[in-house]
């Protein structure tokens, strides 16, 4: 596999250049290929060209002295010496990461060693991004999934300078081959203690490189650590290691055979969701995501790049890496990552707990949801609002303990939530005499979709809810449903209408309304919740008495849930001081309160509104020629979810490798063949998805 190192420094001025081209020179001496190159240059000085019409001075210029082949325009290049971000704009232009990557990825599948030179150090911006962290260095080193090698100069100031970009790297997860303590003098007591302080706070190698160093001295300095065998760079030297016989072959890296192996392991050792631990379904290695995308190693090679259109089952809704919410968990982690929350509070759950209560509807008071219960999945928050229900009932209504739901639904795999669940698609087979047992109606039979807002409702759907009531009237204590969107159970959506009548009845007969918004939450349907949603069609609140939440409340980027009830459940419960009886031991953990606060205000400055909208004109747009292929079912959008119903089941396997080999991660379940795609995802991100759904119908690839 071929190999990139990437050059950085604490500064601008610092050597990197002198030390990316005797880089070079020594490589060349192993690998006729190996190549130099730099993905943005500024002060680019064309008053003195050379030959081949490189400016003279230029940083490429110093790579083409060591090897006149080495030759490379960057991507961008631009007169005026200053931060990429600002010479674009002075030159009318602006630096796109995606623009950078490519140019960085051909590059490395041309060459068998890519050195990358960056410009000055590693958070140099390269744009200026409205109402988001502009992307820097670090962006794109994480994408090429490279090493580096950090370059500081040896003078004073050098042990801050080197520490602190080493501790920017860890906060990474950036993989640093060696820092290199340039310009060292090698009289200086000074220098000499700053390298071997350096050395003492890092298991990194620290390179010493002394001032006026002449090739063969930088050779001796670098010729050990570009031969350790995780680098693999140059034959290695280890004679200590037992598979050690210094040929070429086998000091390329292992990388590929490590991947079959750590698949192997999985494979044989590890449950994946809904599979056979005898005949797993292939489970494919990832090994970044970052934005809209998820980065693969398979046999082809590594980090093969796909755009994420399951926002990993409705939870990553802006997108893989946020910093926002990386430097919300650093600092809690920091902090304090956990503590119990029997006899304790802290400022992550209490201000998430405001936020929450702010984003629920404007209800009246008594109905107003402003009791928040933490937990550590979305089913264990559908387990915590049955036993709401239930402990609500115990005080008002004892007779009540059954829970009655359409089928269709889908609330979790815990046993409380299973037996909520569809109970032919569910697993009430499976379980059958374990489950409690509830009061099933009918799956809501008033279709809807954004095409289909208008078609009337018809009440004759709402005919199995009223006769279930009028059998069950005592013994139902709560209604649990999927608002607007029956999710995991069918991918079906209904009309809004059916929610305001089970309001009604819930108000006539002091029914606990339940919504599990665990998939629709935060903006996937258009609104922030679909009970909002539900609430502004029929023009009527229909907000529940206790709303289950979780997947998007971190953003995509931890488990974390909750369960949020209205005053009159939480005091109906908690009448002559009585507890509710639940608490785990993470319950409100801080870090998880901490990253969903800021996944929560980042949610509500992004404008994904619009985005939402678009998207899903978008998705009627593009997913519209699947309805004239034969084994399609039925077609459906809202707002960031769109579904192609088949007529039979696909091969999940066949499918996937199809979609793989299009650049997308699509994971369909059943005869369903759905995307949820990113809110910020532009029309030729949907564009490539809708191709890639109707490329594999079309082709019979399922
Ligand atoms: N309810 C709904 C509507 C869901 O979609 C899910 C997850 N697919 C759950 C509950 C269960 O959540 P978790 O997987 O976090 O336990």
């Amino acid at each position: 596999m071929n190999q990139t190192l990437f050059i950085t420094a604490s500064d601008t001025g610092v050597g990197k250049t002198h030390i990316t081209a005797n880089l070079l020179k020594l490589l060349l001496k192993h690998h006729a290929n190996a190549r130099a190159i730099k993905p943005i240059e500024t002060g680019f000085d064309y008053s003195n060209i050379d030959t081949l019409g490189v400016p003279v001075g230029s940083d490429v210029h110093s790579y083409s002295l060591v090897n006149p082949a080495n030759v490379f325009a960057p991507a961008y290049y631009f007169d005026v010496p200053a931060s990429p971000h600002y010479s674009a704009r002075l030159a009318g232009s602006e630096v796109n990461i995606d623009v950078l990557e490519s140019y960085c990825r051909e590059h490395i599948e041309q060459a068998p060693v890519t050195l990358i030179e960056g410009a000055g150090g590693l958070l140099v911006p390269f744009n200026q991004l409205q109402q988001q962290k502009s992307h820097n260095f670090t962006h794109l080193i994480k994408r090429l999934n490279c090493p580096i090698i950090l370059v500081i100069n040896n003078q004073l100031g050098a042990i801050n300078q080197a520490l602190v970009n080493i501790q920017l790297c860890e906060f990474h997860g950036i993989d640093i081959a060696c820092v290199v303590m340039n310009q060292t003098d090698p009289n200086s007591q000074l220098a000499l203690e700053n390298i071997a302080f350096v050395q003492s706070q890092t298991n990194v190698p620290v390179v010493q490189l002394n001032k006026d160093a002449d090739f063969e001295a930088f050779e001796r300095a670098f010729e050990t650590v570009l031969s350790t065998r995780k680098l693999g760079i140059l034959p290695s030297k280890d004679c200590n290691n037992d598979n050690s016989d210094n040929s070429w072959a086998k000091a390329e890296p292992t990388e590929i055979d490590g991947l079959a192996e750590k698949l192997t392991f999985d494979k044989n050792h590890i449950w994946h969701p809904y599979t056979s631990m005898t005949e797993p379904l292939t489970a494919y290695h990832v090994s970044y995501a970052e934005g809209k995308h998820i980065y693969i190693d398979n046999e082809q090679g590594a980090n093969h790049k796909l755009l994420d259109a399951m926002s990993s089952w409705w939870a990553v809704n802006l997108g893989y890496n946020r910093d926002e919410l990386n430097h919300t968990a650093v600092r809690q982690i920091n902090q304090f990552s956990h503590v119990m929350f029997g006899g304790l509070t802290h400022d992550p759950a209490v201000e998430l707990g405001k936020t929450l209560i702010d984003m629920m509807p404007n209800s009246e008071p008594d109905k107003k949801l402003a009791h928040v219960f933490y937990t550590d999945s979305g089913s264990v928050s559908v387990e915590v609002a049955i036993k709401m229900a239930l402990q609500y009932q115990q005080v008002v209504s004892p007779s009540k303990r059954k829970i009655l739901t359409p089928m269709g639904g889908y609330h979790g795999d815990t046993f409380g939530a299973m037996s909520v669940c569809d109970p032919v698609n569910g697993m009430h087979g499976l379980f059958k005499g374990m489950l409690a047992e509830q009061v099933f109606i009918p799956r809501p039979d008033c279709y809807y979709d954004a095409l289909r807002k208008n078609q009337p409702f018809d009440p004759d759907c709402l005919l199995p809810v009223n006769q279930a009531l009028a059998e069950h009237k005592n013994e139902i204590a709560g209604i649990i449903i999927e608002p607007i969107v029956q999710g995991a159970g069918g991918m079906r959506f209904y009309h809004p209408e059916y929610l305001r009548h089970l309001r009604q009845i819930c108000d006539e007969h002091d029914i606990v309304l339940i919504f599990d918004e665990i998939a629709t939450g935060f903006g996937r349907t258009g609104e922030m919740f679909a009970s909002t949603f539900a609430s502004k069609v029929v023009g009527a609140d229909v907000t529940p008495d206790i709303i289950c939440l979780g997947k998007a409340l971190t953003g995509g980027f931890m488990s974390f849930a909750c369960t949020i009830a209205s005053r009159r459940i939480a005091e109906g419960i908690s009448q002559n001081g009585n507890p509710f009886m639940h608490g785990p031991t993470y319950m409100g953990n801080p870090l998880a309160c901490a990253v969903a606060k800021t996944a929560l205000d980042t949610l509500q400055v992004n404008g994904w509104q619009t985005n939402v909208k678009n998207i899903e004109a978008w998705l009627i747009e593009g997913l519209a020629p699947c309805r004239d292929l034969p084994d399609v079912a039925d077609v459906r959008v809202l707002g960031a979810i769109g579904v192609v119903e088949l007529v039979k089941p696909v091969d999940v396997q066949k499918i996937q490798a199809y979609f793989i080999s299009q650049g997308v991660w699509i994971r369909p379940f059943g005869k369903l063949v759905y995307t949820m795609p990113h809110f910020n995802f532009n029309k030729a991100d949907i564009e490539q998805i809708c191709g890639a759904i109707y490329g594999a119908i079309e082709r019979g690839e399922y």
